[in-house]
């Protein structure tokens, strides 16, 4: 699998980082985690082809997560120099369908095309992982919104879980059990802990119990954007830490 951390934000309106997105090539599919304020031109940023994606999945309805879904789809369908024929898959936690409903009340209309768009809702908790097209696709409920999950992915060559946003979690841990790669939120320092979400300490604790080989912080807020971040997780976590930056890529 070949990452891409699109966004590496939060609501913060900031130049260095973007509003969250994970681009994930897995098998011949593009998936997109999340799709933040400045997700589309940061893909090309990237590289990447805002065209390609062929499944979205979100971990919350949180706008910093969802609004760039409007211009993608806006832009698929009168943006594109080729037109789509093949479906778009966009998925997300319950009340999903609820929140698509409305969207699709204002700006349905512009929002689809001829080709299929397949919308489905996930419940809180996994009973059976989906298999994709050269991956496997598994969540679980992450603590910082009631509809709140992470996802997990996991293809030949390893697993790649990313948590959304989230404060520890037990099922967090056990999601990410025994992962190669954790992409976590870390978005406030230990010294200013914010409710629903993780710093340094909790991202070690998670990472330590899930026994993942290495972390990558995201969803960083200006106070937490330091280059001692990933020191500051080393005091309770042995494996690789990373600090993402927007176009960040690795594979798994
Ligand atoms: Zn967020
Ligand atoms: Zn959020």
């Amino acid at each position: 699998m070949q990452i891409t951390v699109v966004g590496s934000g939060t609501v913060v309106p900031y130049l260095k980082r973007r509003q969250s997105c994970v681009v994930a090539r897995a098998g011949a599919q593009t998936l997109v985690f999340d799709l933040g304020s400045g997700a589309v031109r940061g893909m090309l940023r990237s590289g990447l082809d805002p065209f390609a994606v062929d499944r979205i999945f979100f971990t919350h309805l949180h706008p910093d997560h969802t609004v760039d879904v409007v211009p993608l789809l806006f832009a698929m369908n009168y943006g594109a120099s080729e037109e789509r024929t093949r479906p778009l898959h966009v998925t997300g936690p319950e009340p999903f369908l609820r929140f698509w409903g409305s969207l699709m009340e204002v700006w349905g209309d512009w929002m689809t095309g001829d080709y299929a768009t397949l919308v489905s809702e996930l419940p809180h908790e996994c009973q059976s992982p989906i298999d994709l097209a050269g991956c496997r696709l598994s969540w679980a409920p992450a603590e910082h919104r009631r509809e709140s999950i992470a996802y997990r992915l996991d293809a030949e060559g390893g697993a790649f879980v990313y948590t959304g946003d989230t404060e520890y979690s037990e099922s967090v841990v056990e999601l990410a059990r025994g992962a190669d790669t954790l992409l976590i939120e870390c978005s406030f320092p230990d010294e200013t802990p914010v409710p629903g979400h993780l710093t340094p300490s909790g991202v070690a604790r998670i990472a330590s119990e899930a026994g993942v080989d290495r972390v990558i912080l995201t969803h960083i807020y200006p106070a937490a954007d330091s280059a001692s971040l990933p020191s500051d997780v080393a005091r309770n976590y042995d494996g690789e830490i990373l600090l993402a930056e927007d176009g960040l890529q690795f594979s798994v």
